[in-house]
């Protein structure tokens, strides 16, 4: 049921003012990100802060917008949680030990299957892919 409502996702379009969408482009622009996005991740990211300080998410959404510059690098966070592979530097061949899900595509690993430890550029639990989203090694 949860899985359903999650997947049931909509396009909305709304007017915004163009000094925001300025700033919105250079901010995707510097993050490497689609501004879709970065929107979706502004969205998102608005309603779990309302919700902690228990504030209207409509000031949450209007002081982020206003702030899209000045808080990028905690929209970069925020987009990085959205890719975890974003920081991975190479994946180093291992055998899955406990039953595991590859961080790519998220399919089950099994304990005994090859698969790809991802190392990463700053520390965090360790991310395996499955063989399928591994690159291949260059001949
Ligand atoms: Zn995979």
């Amino acid at each position: 049921m949860a899985d359903d409502t999650e997947k049931k996702e909509r396009v909305l379009h709304t007017r915004i003012p163009a000094v925001l969408e300025g700033e919105l482009k250079a901010a995707a622009s510097a993050l490497r990100v689609p501004v879709s996005n970065l929107v979706r991740t502004i969205l998102e990211d608005a309603v779990k802060l309302a919700d902690r300080a228990s504030e209207r998410v409509e000031d949450r959404l209007s002081k982020t917008a206003q702030s899209v510059h000045q808080e990028r690098g905690r929209l970069r966070r925020a987009v990085e949680r959205l890719n975890p592979l974003a920081d991975v530097v190479a994946y180093q061949p291992v055998v899955i030990a406990q039953a595991s899900t590859c961080a790519r595509c998220g399919a089950g690993l099994e304990a005994g299957e090859p698969a790809g430890l991802a190392v990463r550029s700053r520390p965090g639990p360790p991310l395996f892919v499955c063989q399928e989203c591994q690159p291949r090694p260059k001949p």
